[in-house]
């Protein structure tokens, strides 16, 4: 197959064949890439097509026609050799095609992309099925990943779908639901006596030693290039009539680089004439990407909040983050964990949407910001998770009912 992609440093511009960087098993750029504690990556590397040879091969009408959440009816846009993979293997990856949901909210017609229906109920599955994919044309059978919970419990769960090896590197604070949800799907977990950040940094050494395919993210290029994705399935569920504003939980900001990465390139192919505003939003105890927008300053704090999927003292992806944020014309928000407890109760009582602490961020920065957007402006939130992953929240705003018998229920309730 011949290559029509190369990676790109995001940092000194250099460009490198799609050989040299995967047979190689490279990550970081081969000049100046650096993967320090508790410190943003340098040098991460994106994939770069010939946009101009690509504008000629998917019209927008094309491009409409695809169901969304298989990204391989649109193959020259992913830098997988298709013909390598399994038709039946990329059936167990698809992706609710009708993941677009739009809800009434105090006046105004408001888009949510809900993610949580996933095949393990989360974003990340986007950056797993690429880094998977790629594993499987390289004949990679095992894959490793530090996660706070999602990373991980989404790589076990496809590894699982396709009959992977996974290794998850985990901190020792991680929600109980995410943990089981990791072990139930047989990977092998590893917990750390120390915060993201170590486990990070432990499962770079260690996949390093034994040759196992790393997905941490940001790191390996393709975490960025599957999150990409969305960007295509909302243009195809919203036929190409994009939201104004997309609010866009972020911790370590590969998703939100993701997503513009992903308009981006529809604005290269000629298919939309201008790009969502991204909002980041993030709590008020890890706020280092939206402190970065406005002071153009990084300074490590360790991270606290509840909403433990953007809980990060170092985004990995910092630099791009801000950039996505900046060239959209976006702004960052910061929210508190008491906002974020209310958002999510009230979204699950008005919606029907359980989702967890980091996308019920959104909706608190929303809120936030809501007299400031005209009335004809679309609005879509980013709901990137279950709210089932996170028990622990959930308990803080559901008593337990008190136990009453059946006589007392019946004077009680009978009319
Ligand atoms: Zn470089």
């Amino acid at each position: 197959m011949v290559r029509n992609y190369k990676y790109h440093c995001n940092n000194c511009s250099k460009l490198y064949s799609a050989e040299e960087i995967e047979s190689g098993l490279i990550y970081l750029c081969p000049n100046c890439g650096e993967s320090k504690k508790n410190t943003p990556l340098k040098g991460i590397l994106t994939i770069e097509y010939d946009y101009e040879q690509l504008t000629n091969i998917y019209s927008k009408d094309e491009l409409l026609s695809f169901a969304a959440g298989q990204i391989w009816n649109y193959p020259d846009l992913w830098p997988i050799d298709f013909n390598k993979i399994d038709k039946n293997d990329l059936a167990k990856l698809s992706l609710p095609s009708n993941q677009l949901l739009k809800y009434e909210i105090d006046g105004r017609e408001i888009y949510f992309q809900d993610e949580t229906r996933n095949p393990t109920y989360s974003y990340k599955d986007r950056a797993s099925i690429l880094v998977a994919l790629k594993a499987k044309e390289l004949g990679i059978n095992e894959i490793a990943a530090a996660s706070t919970g999602n990373a991980g419990s989404s790589l076990a769960g496809i590894c699982a779908r396709l009959g992977l090896t996974a290794h998850i590197f985990v901190p020792k604070n991680i929600p109980e639901a995410k943990r089981i949800q990791i072990q139930s799907y047989g990977a092998n977990i590893y917990m750390v006596d120390g915060d993201y950040d170590q486990a990070f940094d432990l499962c770079l050494e260690i996949s390093q030693e034994n040759n196992w395919y790393n997905r941490n993210t940001a790191y390996n290029p393709l975490t960025i290039e599957g999150k990409k994705s969305a960007a295509y399935d909302i243009f195809i569920n919203t036929k190409g009539e994009l939201p104004d504003y997309i609010f866009v939980p972020v911790g370590d900001g590969v998703i939100i680089s993701g997503l513009y990465k992903g308009f981006v390139e529809l604005q290269k192919l000629g298919l939309i004439d201008k790009l969502p505003r991204l909002i980041a939003v993030q709590a008020e105890g890890s706020s280092a990407v939206v402190d970065f927008i406005s002071s153009d300053r990084f300074e490590y704090k360790p991270a606290h909040t509840i909403a433990d999927s953007i809980s990060a003292g170092a985004p990995r992806n910092l630099y791009m983050a801000a950039k996505a944020v900046k060239e959209s014309n976006g702004f960052g928000i910061k929210v508190s964990d008491d906002e974020i407890l209310s958002s999510q109760k009230e979204l699950a009582h008005r919606t029907g949407l359980l989702v967890e602490p980091s996308c019920a961020s959104t909706f608190a920065g929303y809120q936030k910001v809501k007299d400031k957007i005209e009335k004809d402006e679309k609005v879509m939130l980013l709901m990137t998770g279950s709210g089932l992953k996170d028990f622990e929240a959930l308990k803080v705003w559901n008593e337990k009912p008190v136990v009453k018998s059946s006589v007392e229920w019946k004077s009680l309730l009978v009319r």
